[in-house]
């Protein structure tokens, strides 16, 4: 059923009392006609185009691997500044994100004795260096190891060998990186000298896959590493064999500080200047793959969103962040929030991409109970595009999380992610995974909901409002 904003505000109007009719009067949001159609061409025209395609061929080409406070780290923040004045957003700025350097230097694994052989594998992201030797004690999840007793694993390296499943969703990377974020601080509560995890990863191959992990305040770091799902498999046979002792030799660890830079294009509101729609994606990537899915498509189809709507001139601003160092922890998306915490009110709502480049499936938002009217207006052009309405399902992505939690509205358009963990964070997150025909359907997407929120008479919710203790 398709019906007009207008015809849909006159049924609301007949159905309230008079007094009701007053009070939703001002509070009820809802874009007008000619918008609407115009986001219709805007989309259209958006599955043709290549803007976001070029976009991260270039960031994945010409920067390569970015990790945070690497030499390439610099080299994307040039690129993303001179992007924007590329693709001709009005102004275009960075602000500085500060936080302690991570480097890795080399890494190297293997079983030791009558089976001897080399194991592949890659140190976590936050890992401390060093080498270790001692018997390998397997667990099939993070919760037998949490069950074993404390000091039972004295000398010995503690292996979670957990296989994540794929889902659309992605939802298992609630176990995948859980076991990496937090596996190495079990296992030095239970004595381990150096911690290995089958990789967060549903492809079968030899690429481990990196990723963040951190260590709890007070403990001494161990060396942590994830071996490749063919070598964990490898492992797990030999322990079932017998004792089977490893030796893990990491040169890696922190070095100082490193001040990179969030960077931040706008295309300024032709009425409401002051009033921003905020989207982006994250600019720093691991180094083992040329961070295409994880996150230079974010990037691309943000910025390229931005492109497409200048010439609409929409009434409200959008803003595009590429946020720094997203990836050793949410560093980027937290200095914006510190920044603009006094001005959560005009950002009117935000979206981030950070789930690679699949086909767009769901859209949600925070503004799903406040304003039922204007998501149905929202609906009514992504619906073309293969998109469903999947109230509850979203949550805003990683970098734009902070300021939701001060009380930035915020919108989720989800990715299929059933292949996105066979390439995140290893060797294979390169350009030719990306699908052209999904990105552009990912910009047509987020150029829909970009140019209605601009547009909208109205705002979805956003309310300055105090940090949950602990947040
Ligand atoms: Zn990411
Ligand atoms: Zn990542």
């Amino acid at each position: 059923m398709r019906r007009t904003a207008l015809a849909f505000a006159l049924s609301l109007l007949v159905a309230l009392p008079l007094q009701a009719q007053q009070a939703s009067h001002a509070s009820v949001t809802r874009v007008d006609d000619a918008s609407m159609t115009r986001a219709a061409q805007l989309r259209d025209a958006a599955l043709k185009d290549d803007t976001g395609w070029k976009v991260v061929e270039s960031l994945t080409t010409e920067v390569g691997p970015r990790v945070a406070g690497s030499e390439a780290d610099a080299r994307a923040v040039a690129w993303a500044k001179a992007k924007f004045k590329q693709l001709g957003y009005d102004k275009v700025w960075t602000e500085p994100v500060t936080f302690p350097k991570w480097e890795r230097r080399s890494e190297h694994g293997e079983v030791l004795g009558t089976h001897a052989q080399k194991l592949v594998l890659t140190a976590l992201g936050g890992s401390a260096g060093g080498t270790v030797e001692g018997e390998v004690m397997r667990f099939p999840d993070l919760a037998a190891l949490q069950a074993a007793p404390d000091g039972s694993l004295a000398g010995k390296i503690a292996f979670v060998d957990y296989q994540m499943q794929p889902f659309r969703d992605g939802h298992d990377y609630r176990n995948g990186g859980g076991i990496r974020g937090g596996g190495p601080s079990v296992a030095i509560h239970k004595g381990a000298i150096g911690f290995l995890m089958r990789s967060a990863g549903t492809e079968t191959s030899r690429l481990p896959h990196t990723g963040n992990t951190r260590y709890e305040r007070g403990l001494t770091p161990i060396p942590a590493a994830a071996l490749s799902t063919i070598d964990a498999a490898q492992l797990a046979r030999l322990v079932a064999l017998g004792p089977t002792r490893v030796k893990l030799a990491l040169d890696c660890g922190f070095d100082g500080e490193y001040t990179s830079q969030n960077v931040i294009g706008e295309i300024t509101g032709s009425k409401h200047p002051k009033e921003v729609v905020l989207i982006g994606g994250h600019l720093d990537s691991w180094d083992h793959g040329t961070g295409a899915i994880d996150d230079g498509a974010g990037i691309a189809i943000t910025m390229a969103t931005g492109a497409l709507l200048k010439p609409l001139k929409p009434a409200r601003t959008i803003r595009v962040v590429a946020f720094a160092n997203e990836e050793q922890g949410l560093y980027g998306g937290r200095a914006y929030a510190d920044k603009h915490a006094g001005d959560v009110v005009n950002h009117v709502i935000a979206a981030e991409s950070d789930f690679g480049a699949g086909h767009i499936y769901g859209f949600d938002s925070s503004a799903r109970d406040a304003q039922p009217e204007a998501i149905q207006q929202f609906m009514q052009v992504l619906a073309p595009l293969g998109i469903e309405w999947k109230p509850n399902e979203g949550d805003p992505e990683s970098d734009i999380g902070a300021m939701a939690q001060r009380g930035m509205a915020w919108a989720w358009l989800g990715h299929d992610g059933t292949h996105y963990f066979d390439l995140h964070h290893n060797a294979d997150d390169t350009l030719d995974k990306i699908d052209p025909k999904d990105l552009a359907q990912n910009v047509a997407a987020y150029a829909v909901f970009t140019y209605l929120a601009a547009q909208a008479q109205g705002g979805f919710g956003s309310e300055a409002k105090a940090l949950e203790a602990g947040k």
